[in-house]
């Protein structure tokens, strides 16, 4: 299961926290940090956070960065990785350098900065002993499918329109498998440890009750496959109706879209000035792409509480899973 927490209330900056449980381990992901987003997470919950992802350098994604840097940039333990649109590293190698390192020679973590372009992935490498300033060139790699995968869950970039790229993301768990026991009954079979060992693709025969079966057709007949769940982030892109047929398609299999709620219906001469979206546009792409709710999120401080619930009821007319997580208390 994908934990998804939003950061941040209305009208303030948002961040997304997803952990993706595998069981024995979790992957988790911070999707941006705006002003005051981690103050919600305690020193554990934020050196945990295994990658964090930019959709943007606007300073409303980044400003809350030094609350995030602050508890982690000593830390040996995990790689440090931060992904973002090109130029990414360039900015936060300036970043890394605003503060006094006197220190330096005794620190040794060193951070990964990935600047993700349309079709291949740059790397930097920054030194803490070297007071974070040399921004070394790492490996170049082709962009094929997603930028990240993990034993937990895969991370897929969007390219947006935003005042040049932003980017959004489609967070993706591995299928899951399950045994069918009404199956498993049926067949007459008493459950036990073969079962697990089902699962395994790579196992030819399992022994039931000292008579060996064959694995392939068991499996058939009692292993079922489960999607594994999948979410997407999607702030600050221009959400015009060109762009929604190229985006739908990106958002097959989505179970919740979290995205921007910044304009208006009517506003939408001042959401295609600043390379946003109309809350509808937003509710039709989600409509188009078929997922399971649009979560709005990025609300804007221009409107009033009840203008909120009205852009929600509106984008409700549009896709009608369109709403506030509880804790907002706006409905
Ligand atoms: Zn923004
Ligand atoms: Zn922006």
């Amino acid at each position: 299961m994908l934990d998804v927490r939003i950061l941040g209330t209305p009208p303030n900056d948002n961040a997304l926290l997803v952990t993706a449980d595998g069981g024995q381990s979790r992957s988790r992901l911070l999707f941006d940090c705006g002003a005051d987003t981690l103050a919600a997470l305690s020193p554990g919950e934020i050196r945990a956070i295994d990658h964090l992802f930019l959709s943007h350098l606007h300073m409303d994604h980044i400003s809350g960065f030094d609350a995030f840097f602050r508890m982690n940039f000593q830390r040996g333990e995990v790689e440090n990785h931060i992904w973002g649109p090109p130029g990414t590293a360039r900015i936060l190698h300036h970043r890394f350098q605003g503060f006094w390192w006197n220190h330096a020679s005794e620190l040794s973590a060193t951070w990964h900065v990935h600047d993700i372009g349309e079709a291949e992935v740059r790397t930097f490498r920054f030194e803490a002993h070297e007071a974070f300033a040399v921004m070394h060139e790492g490996p170049c790699r082709k962009l094929e499918g997603p930028v990240l995968t993990t034993p937990e869950a895969s991370v897929t970039a969007l390219s947006l329109r935003h005042h040049g790229t932003s980017l959004g993301y489609v967070v993706r768990e591995p299928d899951r498998t399950a045994v069918d026991m009404a199956a498993v009954k049926a067949l007459g079979l008493a459950p036990g440890p073969w079962l697990a060992a089902l699962k395994d693709p790579g196992v030819r025969a399992v022994m039931i009750g000292g008579t060996e079966r064959d694995a392939a057709a068991l499996r058939e007949q009692v292993i079922t496959a489960m999607p594994g769940d999948c979410a997407a982030y999607m702030t600050d892109f221009r959400a015009d109706a060109g762009e929604r047929a190229r985006l739908a398609p990106l958002l097959a299999g989505v179970g919740t879209l979290y995205a921007e709620a910044q304009y208006t219906p009517e506003d939408i001469e001042l959401a295609r000035r600043y390379d946003h979206s109309t809350v509808t546009e937003i509710a039709e792409l989600a409509r188009m792409a078929g997922v399971g709710c649009y979560t709005l999120l990025h609300l804007s401080r221009r409107y009033s509480p009840a203008q909120w619930r009205a852009m929600r009821d509106a984008a409700c007319a549009v896709f009608p899973q369109s709403r506030f997580i509880p804790e907002w208390g706006l409905d």
